[in-house]
């Protein structure tokens, strides 16, 4: 069994607040927001990083993607941010500023975010 917190969080062992899960992926309330909105879409399967994404993962990949824009514009934890718009930031490995090691899809929103990050 993974110890990866987010391979925990899948399988229960780690509660969360779930926001969405289907056969391939996940998505719960981040631990510590950033934003009035923000959590994570994660795929069930354990990658790493984006920089690990293979070739048999670019339709997930994209699902992934579309399942964070839907959820991003739901008006429960979503945030209906559909409006007003919302970040979706996939942090990879240290210097992309990567904490935990598997995959996730970061949906901000709620307030005006400021460009650059730091
Ligand atoms: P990263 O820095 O890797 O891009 O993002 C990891 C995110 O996971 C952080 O925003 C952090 O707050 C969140 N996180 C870490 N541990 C937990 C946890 O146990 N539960 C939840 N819900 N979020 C977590
Ligand atoms: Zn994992």
């Amino acid at each position: 069994m993974s110890e990866c917190i987010f391979c925990k969080i899948i399988r229960g062992e780690i509660p969360s607040r779930k926001i969405y899960e289907d056969d391939e992926m996940f998505a719960f309330t981040d631990i510590d927001p950033a934003a009035p909105v923000h959590f994570l879409v994660i795929p069930k399967k354990h990658i790493p990083s984006l920089l690990e994404l293979e070739t048999e993962d670019i339709g997930l990949a994209g699902r992934l993607l579309h399942k964070a824009q839907e959820l991003a514009k739901e008006p429960g934890a979503g945030g209906g941010c559909g409006q007003n718009g919302a970040r979706f930031v996939i942090n990879a490995k240290r210097d992309g500023g990567q904490t935990v090691d598997h995959l996730h899809i970061h949906v901000l929103g709620g307030r005006a975010l400021g460009w650059p990050p730091g």
